[in-house]
Formats: C-alpha cells, structure tokens, sequence
C-alpha cells in the first residue's frame, strides 16, 4: 500500500456528488490523519447556475447525515413527508381517485423521508469536508493504473499520485468503470424526467402526491416553505423523452398550463420557481462494484428509474457500506484497497441494488401504460396494499433503508 512521507495513506474519490461528498467525508472523520482523502471533481468549486433538483432522502440516510453533522445544518431547508398518496389517472379525469396512502412514519415522530434541494445538500456536505481536513482538488482523474499494490492515479491536469485505493463515484456514465472494463448491465426507457420547482398559494401539509398518468408516474414532492407564493413543491414529470424537446421549447406560461393540467387545482394558483430541465432515463447495474484498488459507488455502479426516489438513498446507502468496510480493515491494519477487503463492501451492495432496480423497473413498466386490463389489474393491487397494514409497512421499512441489517452509520452509529 502506498504511504506518504508522513506516513499517511491516500484515497482517491472521483466525484463530487453526494455520493462522492459523503464517502469522504465519513472517511476523513473516522480515519483522521492517518488517511488523506482526496476528493477530485472538475466542477467541485463550481456553483451550479439553476439547480432544480431535490430528493426524497430516506430516514436511514437522513440517520447518517445527522451522524455525519451535516443534518442540522440544513434541517431548516428539508421538509418532512408525512404522507404519500398514489393515484391511477388520466390527465383527462376530472376527478383523480386515490388507490393508495402511506403514513408518513417508519416509528413514531420519524417520517420516513425528507425532502432536500440539491443544493443545499450538496453545499453543506463541501463545508463538512473543508472542516474536517478533505482536500477538494478541483480536477478530474483520466486514469489509474495498479502497480506493486498501488493505485496510480493520473489527473486531468497530468499530475500523478499514487493511492491505496480509488473510489469512482463519477456518475452512470463513468468513464472510471469503462477504463477498468467493469461490464454494464443496462437499458434506456426513451423516458426523460421533467424536473421543476412550482410555488403555489395553499399549503401542502408534506404530503407527496404520485399519479401515474399514461406517459409516466407525475410526482409532487413536498419542499420547505418559501417562493414567490409562500409554499413550494418539487415536481417528477416522467414523458416519452420524443414528447420532451417540444415541451422544453414552449415559453414559461405555456409549460406551466401544460403542468398545470397534471398538477391539479388542489394547491391553488402555482407558478414556476425555477427553470424547466430534462434528465434522459435509464436502468443498468455494473458487473462488478470493485476491482483492485478500485471501488464504484453510486450511480457509477447502479442507476434506476426515479419513480420510488431511491437512486440516492442506494447511493447513499454505498456510502455507509463502504466508509464501513474501509475503516474495519484500517483499524486491523489491513490494506483497505485490496481485493479480499473490497469484495465484502460488493456483497454487502449487489442484492439490495439489484432488488431496487427490478423493483422500480417493474413499477415504471406496469405503470407506464394506458391499457384497460392493465390499469383495472394494477388500481386492484394498489387497493389490495392499502388495505394491508402490515404489507405497507414492509414497504415503508424498504422506503426507509432501514430493512435487514443495516451498516452502523445508517442505523445513526458512529464508525
Ligand atoms: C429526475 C430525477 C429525480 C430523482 N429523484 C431522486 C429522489 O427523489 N431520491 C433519490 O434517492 N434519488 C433520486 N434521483 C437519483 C439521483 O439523482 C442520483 O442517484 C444521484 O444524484 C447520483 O449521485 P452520485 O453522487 O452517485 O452521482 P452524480 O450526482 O452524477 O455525481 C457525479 C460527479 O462526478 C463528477 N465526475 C464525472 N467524471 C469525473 C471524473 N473523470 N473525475 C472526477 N469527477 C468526475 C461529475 O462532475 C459529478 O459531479 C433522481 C434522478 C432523476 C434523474
């Protein structure tokens, strides 16, 4: 393993979304001087011009968030779901009828989600970092190359250093993972997803509402207070990504009626927050989630339809299952980027990952789709579930992150 002159040991992490951001964050607390984290990302000083985008946190994450000190920095930002209801609709029907409603509450006073802007997340997990001794190098890594029990790593800048490990939390279209000729399992819905952020005049209690119109699942996510009109909402608009291009052209009073008429009249006048943007599909699931001195994390080794706003919280789910494994074999005096360490955070990650992905792929194509049968077979198994308390609260605990048995940091425990 390489050990700098003062005797540390490095880690790489090439990404500096939220996945990235946490991992090294995690690491850096747990591990303190004897590892230097390094955290490579070409847009990691960069403030991101309009960002529309907000999650569904689940209370597992939100559990390591809070481990990590970073969830009481913003919980003034996040908004609690407390409620989730589910509709089969047209955008034709006047009335939209509910199939399905959960209580927001994995237990008592803990809802099982929170809402979050990008943003704010991802700026204060960059000042967690900067506090706790994580360099932020505002560059990417082109390559690695394993030699003699080291990563070498080359950044986009031609600077070399070597590693124990490399983490690559560079997204779904990784390059770090086509370099290690990691395989990808995967496929494209010719859906993209709609992401906005609508103000409206009445309040929206945290309910989050799901109707599943033909084209795809119309979302409305609750937010923190605030906007022009007092109260604010998120929204997912799944559409045939051949219908997207004209959508995105129309100005802003016109897409606003055309969300208007999928939104409802329920919450009042709305109006447009933020700027209209697109995100393009897919499901896939890498081979393999390490290598030698390499580990994929996140979206770099899984991505998944939005329609259960669980990407993240897999990703986020990675996180505690790495920085675990990683920080074990440290405190054992164990190489942390060999393969024998690696692959206990892979058999930790595949089954949960793959179970998500055919989960929210079975969703997407049972409910993306207008035909009779199909809709009366699908209104009777929401209806079924909704009558089921125990089933409901199976699915809430998967929602949560919190089925099965955990990794400490998601059950709030410290490494
Ligand atoms: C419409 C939509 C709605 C969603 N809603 C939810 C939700 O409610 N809940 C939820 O859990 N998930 C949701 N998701 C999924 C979620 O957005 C992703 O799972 C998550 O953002 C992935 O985070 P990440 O850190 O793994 O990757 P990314 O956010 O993609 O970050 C990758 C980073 O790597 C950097 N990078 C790329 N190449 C290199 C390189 N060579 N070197 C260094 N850095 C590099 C990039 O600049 C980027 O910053 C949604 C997704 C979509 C499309």
């Amino acid at each position: 393993m390489a050990v700098a002159p003062d005797g540390s040991s490095r880690i790489v992490i090439a990404g500096g979304g939220i996945a990235g951001l946490s991992l090294a964050l995690a690491l850096k607390q747990a591990l303190g001087a004897t590892f230097s984290i390094v955290l490579a990302d070409p847009t990691v000083n960069a403030v991101p011009k309009a960002d529309n985008r907000a999650y569904a946190v689940a209370a597992g994450a939100r559990s390591m968030l809070e481990t990590l000190g970073v969830w009481d920095a913003i919980s003034g930002k996040t908004q609690a779901m407390t409620e989730m209801v589910i509709s089969d609709s047209r955008t034709t029907d006047a009335v939209r009828p509910v199939f399905l409603t959960f209580d927001g509450e994995v237990e008592p006073g803990q809802p099982f989600a929170h809402m979050i802007e990008n943003a704010v997340l991802v700026a204060e997990l960059k000042a967690a970092c900067l506090r706790v001794g994580v360099e932020l190098r505002p560059v990417g890594v082109r390559r690695f190359l394993v030699e003699d029990e080291t990563a070498e790593i080359v950044f986009a800048d031609g600077t070399r250093e070597q590693a124990a490990l490399l983490v690559a939390a560079d997204g779904a279209r990784s390059k770090l993972r086509e370099q290690a000729g990691i395989g990808w399992v995967g496929w494209d819905y010719g859906q993209s997803g709609i992401v906005a952020t609508i103000g409206h005049e009445r309040p929206h209690h945290g309910r989050a509402v799901e109707h599943f119109l033909p084209s795809g699942p119309f979302a409305i996510l609750p937010l923190a207070d605030g906007g022009k009109l007092g109260h604010r909402s998120s929204i997912v608009w799944t559409e045939r990504t051949d219908n997207v291009a004209p959508l995105l052209s129309l100005d802003r009073e016109d897409i606003l009626a055309e969300i208007e008429t999928r939104f409802g009249l329920e919450l009042g006048e709305i109006a447009l927050e933020s700027p209209v943007s697109a995100h393009p599909l897919g499901f896939g699931v890498a081979r393999r989630f390490v290598d030698d001195r390499l580990a994929l994390l996140g979206d770099a080794a899984h991505l998944i339809h939005p329609i259960a706003g669980q990407g993240l919280n897999l990703g986020l789910k990675d996180v505690a299952a790495l920085a675990e494994t990683i920080v074990d074999a440290a405190r054992l005096g164990l190489d942390p980027g060999t393969l024998d360490v690696l692959e206990s955070y892979e058999k930790a990650r595949r089954f949960d990952t793959v179970a998500m992905g055919a989960v929210t792929d079975g969703l997407n194509r049972l409910f993306s789709n207008d035909a009779t049968p199909l809709r009366l077979a699908r209104d009777l198994g929401l209806g079924l579930v909704d009558r089921l308390p125990g089933l409901k609260r199976f699915f809430i605990r998967e929602a949560a992150g919190l089925a099965g048995a955990p990794p400490r940091l998601l059950r709030g425990e410290v490494l």
